[in-house]
């Protein structure tokens, strides 16, 4: 018996299946998950006192490390002056200056508490906006936990066998339409039947929620200018990629503004943080101003804030994005040249610190592609990793992070072992 097994053991009897969050119990990959008692840059010490390389980053947001210096500096520098205040507070301003200078379409952001907050609130705001009733998302898109999201989406639905969850009421499900990722036809075709009543359409710009797909040329711009000429709203649900691929997002990297964009993971620093931001005329429909309802106990807490505003200022630093593109570069490339060495199909699409492995012949485009790679090899290969002291995402549907605290030491040891995991498949 290991310390890990002994606290899950109880965690099951007192919280449903162990844990708060469903893709932390290895439901997917099989066996017990470890318990982590403290975490440092790039290692995560388990319960056990076994060390591992960690590229879950507290799945994306610790880009700067865990327990990074600056950030506990900050927040212990706002813990001084108190939790929460419940008035507005000096650091809500500086984060929203932060924001709006760096991701390109927003001119003013809301903060809230985490992702699934944000996306919520931004279809509630199309909606309210547009007095439209559908969304357009896509199969294999996650957006967090909201309702009229929660419909052939990505990350721990899809791992669970789940797509949909049980309570979610049929004529919701009715006005979200999902559509395949990277067929444009049939989001044309969508428009052409219910252009009328579509308030927007919502995406992760590089769907990150089972494993990394790109999409096809022409295809974002194309759903910019369907927006555009219907009048719709087009939300790039950024949780995961902005200030992660690019200080912008992906609409900085590919040059694509979107009306609204949804944040969360690093702009916390790795505490409780989401927002949504984008044109004025839109969020000013936000209450107070606006008739669309939202708002929040904690949001704009100051010790979120305060981390969250570190966080942002230590991405300015230096050649961030070239240092981390060259360890995501260096780490799928060692794992493409030993599969193509062994024989083995495989697929590592990779952009800057992110990444995944399809065991896959094809090149993956689309949900379904996703869900046709191989699972069992997937399944050994994290285990085999983590026997040999490195975490890998515990489900092929989700994407690999790497962190600035990621040494040279540690990248090198790792592209060995993963490789050596390879070898051994
Ligand atoms: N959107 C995307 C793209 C995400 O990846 C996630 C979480 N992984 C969310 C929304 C939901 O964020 P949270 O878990 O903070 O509610």
């Amino acid at each position: 018996m290991t310390i890990s097994s002994d606290l899950f053991a109880r965690a099951q009897k007192l919280i449903p299946g162990g844990v708060n969050s469903p893709v932390r119990a290895f439901r997917s990959v099989g066996g017990t998950p470890f318990f982590t008692k403290k975490a440092e840059g790039a290692t995560l010490t388990t319960a056990d006192d076994q060390e591992l390389i960690d590229f879950v980053c507290t799945w994306g947001p610790a880009i700067h490390g865990h327990n990074n210096p600056a950030i506990r500096e900050a927040i212990s520098e706002a813990l001084d002056k108190g939790t929460s205040f419940g008035t507005p507070n000096p650091y809500e301003v500086e984060m929203a200056e932060l924001i709006i200078e760096l991701v390109p379409s927003v001119e003013k952001v809301r903060m809230v508490n985490s992702g699934t907050e944000a996306t919520m609130t931004a279809i509630r705001l199309a909606r309210g906006y547009t007095k439209r009733n559908k969304i357009i998302k896509f199969a294999g898109c996650y957006h967090g936990h909201v309702d009229s999201l929660l419909i052939a989406a990505g990350s721990g639905a899809l791992t669970l066998g789940k797509p949909d969850s049980a309570g979610i009421p049929e004529s919701l499900a009715e006005e979200t339409i999902v559509l395949p990722f990277n067929d444009l036809s049939k989001v044309e075709e969508a428009f052409a039947k219910y252009g009328d009543d579509i308030a927007g359409i919502i995406l992760e710009p590089y769907p990150a929620n089972i494993g990394l797909i790109f999409p096809k040329d022409g295809y974002l711009e194309g759903l910019r200018a369907l927006c555009t000429k219907y009048g719709a709203v087009l939300i790039f649900d950024e949780v995961m990629t902005g200030f992660r691929v690019s200080a912008g997002g992906v609409q900085q990297h590919v040059g694509i503004q979107p009306d609204i964009t949804t944040l969360g993971k690093i702009i916390g620093g790795g505490l409780p943080v989401g927002a949504l931001g984008g044109k004025a005329e839109i969020m000013d429909h936000l209450a107070p101003l606006g008739p669309v309802y939202q708002a929040g106990t904690l949001s704009g807490n100051p010790l979120a804030m305060a981390a969250g505003i570190t966080a942002l200022k230590l991405l300015r630093q230096g050649d961030t994005y070239e240092r981390l593109d060259r360890m995501g570069k260096q780490i799928s490339g060692a794992i493409i040249d030993t599969a193509k060495d062994l024989g083995l199909p495989l697929q590592v699409p990779q952009v800057g610190s992110m990444f995944c492995v399809y065991f896959s012949e094809k090149t993956v485009e689309t949900l379904d592609d996703a869900i046709a790679t191989d699972t069992e090899r997937f399944n050994k290969y994290f285990h085999s990793a983590l026997e040999k002291g490195v975490y890998l995402p515990p489900s092929k549907y989700e994407a690999n992070f790497i962190s600035t605290t990621h040494e040279q030491a540690a990248i090198d040891k790792a592209t060995e072992i993963l490789c050596e995991t390879l070898r051994e498949l």
